[in-house]
């Protein structure tokens, strides 16, 4: 194999700015951006489609002389 490919292993920082794990407040890792892990994506995840994330209504529209 003449391949030539000598390239050192050394592990190359992202340019991009760490930021916080959106979930847990840990930095963030490259492979789960803009969060720390896997296990913090799903969190994420699961509170999308379990509905905590829901658009916010405007209250007096949600209980427009409903209420009193
Ligand atoms: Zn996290």
């Amino acid at each position: 194999m003449s391949d030539g490919d000598n390239k050192p292993a050394a592990k190359v920082e992202p340019l991009r700015k760490t930021r916080p794990c959106a979930e847990c407040g840990k930095p963030s890792a490259r492979e789960h951006y803009p969060f720390c892990s896997q296990r913090c994506r799903d969190l994420d995840l699961n509170r999308w489609l379990s509905g905590s994330y829901a658009i916010p209504v405007s209250d007096d529209e949600a209980r427009a002389g409903d209420d009193d």
